[in-house]
């Protein structure tokens, strides 16, 4: 408390003066401030005024094993106790080497090389980086476009920014557009009328392995996707299109970067997602949120062994692979992300994989809404879509603020929702009962036809 005399801390007021926040619009910059967030607590978080809140999409779609595990806070305490940093440069400490063994004992195939960074942004931008020493080392060095597609989230460094795929995000900002080609986005929903889905998966596979001729394997080093886009709205490919592609790519010698930032860590009941869901073995998966349920900034890639057997193997020994992050490897985040593995493999994932048609089925019915369009989703992680006209599907001529509007009536109504223009995401901690689902759906149901 504030002693006599001192002004109460107001947070509102110091970030609107100081604070900056991500994606702000140039009307607001340096000047806004979010609605306040106190205390987190299993599914649920208090707001400003201590109203407690089911938080619908964790967070970020990253508080996995659900908010204020103990289990989590003491390893953050025990761990900065014992050794709060060591240089990755010179040095290494034992909850990184255990965990890379860890994420590597899940990871299909022979991708056995693990590589800490901060976060899910620098963990694509160090695939992309790798996939450029790659072909350089092999003396390919004209081998590195990148195809990506539209409606893609990959983060906010430059390169993987490059990357994303949401007009909205791209208009204003610049990105390495020589080095990127984008491809359509695979949403099912968004298929041209009167087309099947299978029909649609022909299309885009057939314009996939089109652009692969057109630009010519020997110059495209990597292909990058989310096996679900997640901030493009939730959307789920048509089956086999993942497969289809990554044939295509194995065939050309273009890498298959797997984004699973989003989908890694129980979010569609497994620790990955990419072949045990999809049936398909990436070169490369990239993750983060989950891997510490958001309890420490850390993410990664990793890596088939096969592709360090070539660098060893070329005959360009004295090449420096100059890339690494300060936080690379950190010991406070690899001792928190293993025991979030212990709690994940202790019965979250079971949970998860057991309540995730509860889930879907649930949020489903909310279809019979006139302003939804569609709802969509795998494991635990949905999206509403809302349409101003079902029958043309058409989102165009919506209010652009009606997720916003939706959110604030269901923030009314104890529910936090992730608005995205005219789509809501769902995506909770996996620890959710069947009594909360039914909760969120019913007060969902009640802000969208409050919205109406
Ligand atoms: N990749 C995907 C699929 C994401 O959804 C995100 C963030 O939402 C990122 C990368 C970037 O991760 P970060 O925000 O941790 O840098």
């Amino acid at each position: 408390p504030a002693s006599s005399g001192e002004a109460a801390f107001e947070p509102t007021r110091a970030a609107r003066r100081h604070l900056v926040q991500p994606w702000p619009v140039a009307g607001e910059i340096g000047d806004e401030a979010r609605g306040l967030i106190g205390e987190g607590d299993g599914v649920h978080v208090s707001d400003g005024e201590g109203n407690w809140l089911i938080d619908g999409p964790a967070g970020m779609w990253c508080v996995n094993v659900g908010h204020r595990r103990r289990e989590l806070a003491e390893v953050l305490h025990d761990q900065a106790m014992a050794l709060s940093y060591n240089s990755p440069w010179y040095t290494m400490n034992e909850p990184s080497a255990r965990l890379a063994e860890r994420i590597a004992a899940h990871a299909p195939g022979d991708l056995d090389h693990v590589f800490f960074t901060t976060g899910g942004s620098t963990a694509v931008e160090s695939a992309l980086r790798f996939m450029q020493f790659y072909n350089n080392v092999r003396g390919r060095p004209e081998k590195k476009v990148i195809l990506s597609r539209g409606g893609a989230y990959h983060g906010s460094t430059f390169l993987s920014a490059s990357l994303n795929g949401r007009p909205r995000d791209r208009d204003w900002m610049d990105g390495v557009d020589d080095l990127v080609v984008k491809l359509s986005c695979p949403d099912p929903f968004r298929r041209p009328a009167g087309m099947s889905v299978e029909s649609f998966s022909d299309k885009l596979v057939a314009e996939f392995a089109e652009t692969v001729e057109r630009i010519a394997a020997e110059r495209i080093g990597a292909f990058v996707g989310e096996p679900i886009m997640a901030s493009g709205g939730v959307i789920v490919p048509p089956p086999d299109y993942l497969k289809r592609i990554a044939a295509i790519c194995r065939d050309n010698d273009i890498l298959f970067v797997s984004d699973e930032v989003v989908t890694a860590f129980g979010r569609l009941g497994e620790v990955f997602a990419s072949q045990s869901v999809f049936g398909i073995e990436p070169d490369i998966i990239t993750f983060a949120k989950g891997v510490t349920s958001g309890y420490f900034p850390l993410g990664g890639m990793v890596v088939s062994a096969r592709l360090f057997d070539e660098i060893r193997r070329s005959n360009r020994s004295e090449a420096m692979y100059a890339h690494g992050l300060t936080y690379s490897s950190h010991p406070v985040g690899c001792a928190v992300a293993l025991k979030n593995l212990d709690l994940l493999e202790g019965g979250i994932l079971e949970h998860a994989r057991e309540i995730a048609p509860y889930f879907q089925d649930r949020l489903k019915s909310l279809e019979e809404l006139p302003l939804v369009g569609e709802v969509r989703g795998a494991g635990l992680m949905a999206c509403v879509e809302c349409v101003a006209d079902r029958e043309s599907r058409n989102p165009l001529t919506l209010d652009k603020e009606v997720g916003k509007r939706i959110d604030a009536h269901c923030h009314e109504l104890g529910l936090l929702v992730r608005p995205l223009i005219h789509m809501c995401v769902m995506s909770p901690p996996l620890i959710i009962t069947r009594e909360q689902i039914d909760r969120m759906v019913a007060i969902l149901h009640e802000g969208i036809s409050r919205t109406m």
